[in-house]
């Protein structure tokens, strides 16, 4: 039996009751939590493998059940192809309310770009934009359809040690500029049978690192026959759903013109609406939706980092989302995707600390350990997942996060997470274990190595860019190389 014991650390357990174990230990047994607290330092045996966490938080890892690798587009997509300089910076795509048809044509086309990428491509992106994340403490993905083939995605989460829940890119419609009705791009029966296969794989998967879920990229992008094809993939395999909807100011009338129903509307006349529902964003819906939403016991997740980034007003114009949780939804934090590394979890639970606390003149509305619940073990529930990850409680998965928590930022505060979400950050983080194995340690990869990650991401993005999306050479090799004489030393 391997044996991992950490000791020494301020260990919060983001169990029901929000424990705080200042000196607090964990020991883990083949992957899964056997004792926590005194006990632990007891029942340790001789040969555990020991990490010292003096001076450092203990957290549950984090569970980012709203996610997209997109790293594939990071030449043209807001990306890497734009000047240093920013006065020159228009708003676009998602800001002002959302431009719809322009979202919902270029989400179309991402899925037989996805078809372009070789699967060499496909796993170094994927391995890459999945280690980024491990290194800021997310344990668990949670994947919104990517732009990239879901089984290097599996693939990738197996590679590096960490949990998913893979997806695909569904999309069989557009609203296309100027019209009133809908336009089907493709076939619903070959997404829902690509869907079917992965579905069955995670089901089949004996490593207890996979799951695999349906998701609707948006609403504005689904014909009903997809919707309806979704469901049944739901019923047969138990699996929860999740979707973009509410999410843009322009969303809502544009499903009423192309679609002839508000956007909750819709999923619930598919028979998606239910507690296994994860309704992402979900700012702007009107009150028989939000009837809808509260009476069905909908999972809400939000990315509170990521918007001001994207043009999105999705906390403050409506303040739907935090009225929902106080109606008696869970919300979960998460970090959505973007080209570039998006803030991570510890930003989302700054921001969510931040904004909804000032939106009601209450420092209480969310208070730390209740951004920590939400970015651990209430995510774990919008995942199906909650039975074996999210707290640091005996019988769940050794899965944990530890900060550094002892500099001047510390200095003569007895809350650690209050000091880390006023000073800290994603880089902060020292240590990922998943299952009893570290895979980070002093911030630095012990299972992979990320020079060769990123060496092999930049040779894979260069391609592809080149091939597929008609990037010259010389451009590519011009941005890439800088980076490369560095990491090559
Ligand atoms: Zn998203």
């Amino acid at each position: 039996m391997a044996a991992l014991l950490v000791k020494g650390g301020c260990l919060y357990t983001a169990d029901a009751a929000a424990g705080v174990v200042p000196g607090g230990a964990v020991l883990a047994v083949d992957g899964r939590i056997t004792a926590v607290g005194p006990d632990a330092l007891a029942a340790a045996p001789a040969d555990a493998q020991v990490l010292d966490a003096t001076g450092m938080m203990v957290l549950p890892g984090f569970v980012n059940a709203h996610w997209h690798d997109l790293f594939a587009m990071r030449l043209p997509f807001r990306g890497a192809l734009r000047t240093p300089h920013d006065r020159d910076d228009k708003p676009a795509f998602m800001a002002l309310g959302g431009d719809l048809p322009a979202v919902s044509v270029a989400f179309d086309s991402f899925t037989d770009r996805i078809g372009g990428l070789t699967p060499d491509e496909a796993a170094a992106i994927a391995r890459y934009s999945m280690w980024t994340q491990l290194r800021t403490g997310v344990t668990t993905l949670g994947d919104v359809g990517s732009f990239n083939r879901p089984d290097a995605l599996a693939d990738a989460a197996l590679h590096l040690g960490m949990r998913a829940s893979v997806s695909t890119w569904a999309s069989d419609a557009v609203c296309a500029p100027g019209e009133t009705r809908f336009r089907r791009t493709r076939d619903a029966d070959t997404l829902l049978a690509d869907l079917d296969a992965l579905l069955a794989r995670a089901a089949a998967d004996t490593t207890g690192l996979l799951k695999a879920r349906p998701t609707s990229v948006y609403g504005v992008n689904m014909t009903d026959e997809l919707g309806r094809g979704f469901a049944e993939l739901v019923a047969r395999h138990g699996v929860p759903f999740a979707t973009h909807v509410g999410a843009l100011r322009n969303e809502y009338d544009a499903s009423l013109v192309y679609h002839g129903a508000s956007p909750v509307r819709r999923f619930a006349d598919l028979g998606l609406l239910g507690p296994g529902f994860t309704a992402v964003h979900t700012a702007f819906v009107d009150d028989d939706e939000r009837k809808l939403l509260v009476d069905s016991g909908v999972h809400i997740s939000v990315s509170p980092a990521k918007y001001g980034h994207a043009g999105e007003s999705t906390l403050t114009e409506t303040r739907a989302v935090p009225e929902l949780r106080r109606a008696g939804l869970e919300v979960s934090l998460s970090t959505d995707g973007a080209a570039l590394p998006v803030p991570g979890m510890a930003e989302a639970m700054k921001a969510a600390y931040q904004v909804v606390n000032e939106m009601y003149a209450d420092p209480t509305e969310v208070l730390p350990t209740d951004a920590l619940a939400m970015a651990t073990r209430i995510a774990a529930r919008g995942l199906d997942w909650a039975d074996e990850i999210g707290s640091v409680e005996v019988g769940k998965q050794a899965d944990l996060v530890l900060i550094r928590a002892d500099d001047w930022r510390y200095l003569l505060n007895p809350r650690p997470l209050e000091g880390f979400l006023a000073l800290g950050g994603s880089a902060d983080v020292d240590t990922v274990v998943v299952a009893g194995r570290v895979l980070v340690r002093g911030g630095r990869a012990t299972a992979v190595d990320e020079t060769r990650l990123e060496l092999d991401y930049l040779d894979a993005v260069g391609s592809f860019s080149v091939r597929c999306l008609g990037i010259p050479p010389e451009v590519v090799a011009r941005m890439t190389a800088r980076r490369r004489e560095n990491v090559e030393g």
